[in-house]
């Protein structure tokens, strides 16, 4: 990323103080989805270098990786298949337990919404703890997908997320730390 695209991406995310919880530095991308410009230098940003790649699925992890995870599968002219969290799908799901920075859930996919071999990139605005995006890939990796990448527009790297899903054999892609 060149020092003006990071600049217009960081001026961009409202950063919200003690929200959900004290002590928490809630980064609010709804400040960038709605400015244009830095809407599409984010989706730019994330396309990066999988234009080429054959890649057939984009994985969007609720809910903010729907909306930057559609606008990708739409440049990549890959499918879309949401991550959830659980008891919003209505066919038959896969399931993981994974903790937040701020708490527990579990999350699920389609069983049938990759199919197995098919290239898949995941997506979410921000990675954390990487708590979301490992449960992602074991649910992905459940079902036989090829995992390309994970991307994100915001990198909190004190956290470690980065170096969690690097563990597991994943690449990472991020926009701004
Ligand atoms: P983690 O599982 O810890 O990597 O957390 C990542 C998920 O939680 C993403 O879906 C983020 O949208 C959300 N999240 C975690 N921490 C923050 C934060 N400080 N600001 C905004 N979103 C966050």
């Amino acid at each position: 990323m060149n020092t003006s695209v990071r600049d217009k991406l960081l001026a961009s995310i409202r950063t919200i103080p003690d929200y959900p919880k004290p002590g928490v530095q809630f980064r609010d991308i709804t400040t960038l989805l709605g400015d244009a410009d830095a809407f599409a230098t984010a989706v730019d940003g994330l396309v990066g270098p999988f234009a080429d790649l054959g890649i057939d699925k984009i994985a969007g992890i609720e809910a903010r990786g729907f909306i930057l995870g559609g606008a990708v599968a739409h440049r990549l002219s890959a499918g879309f298949v949401p991550i959830r969290k659980k008891g919003k799908l209505p066919h038959e799901t896969v399931r993981v337990a994974y903790s937040l920075e701020y708490g527990l859930d579990e999350m699920e996919m389609h069983r049938d919404g990759v199919k197995p071999g098919e290239k898949v990139i995941v997506i979410d605005d921000l990675i954390a703890t990487g708590g979301t995006a490992e449960a992602a890939v074991k649910l992905l990796r459940q079902i036989g997908a090829d995992i390309v990448a994970a991307c994100f527009v915001i990198d909190l790297p004190d956290l470690g997320g980065r170096r969690k899903l690097e563990a597991l054999g994943v690449s990472v892609r991020t926009l701004i730390a």
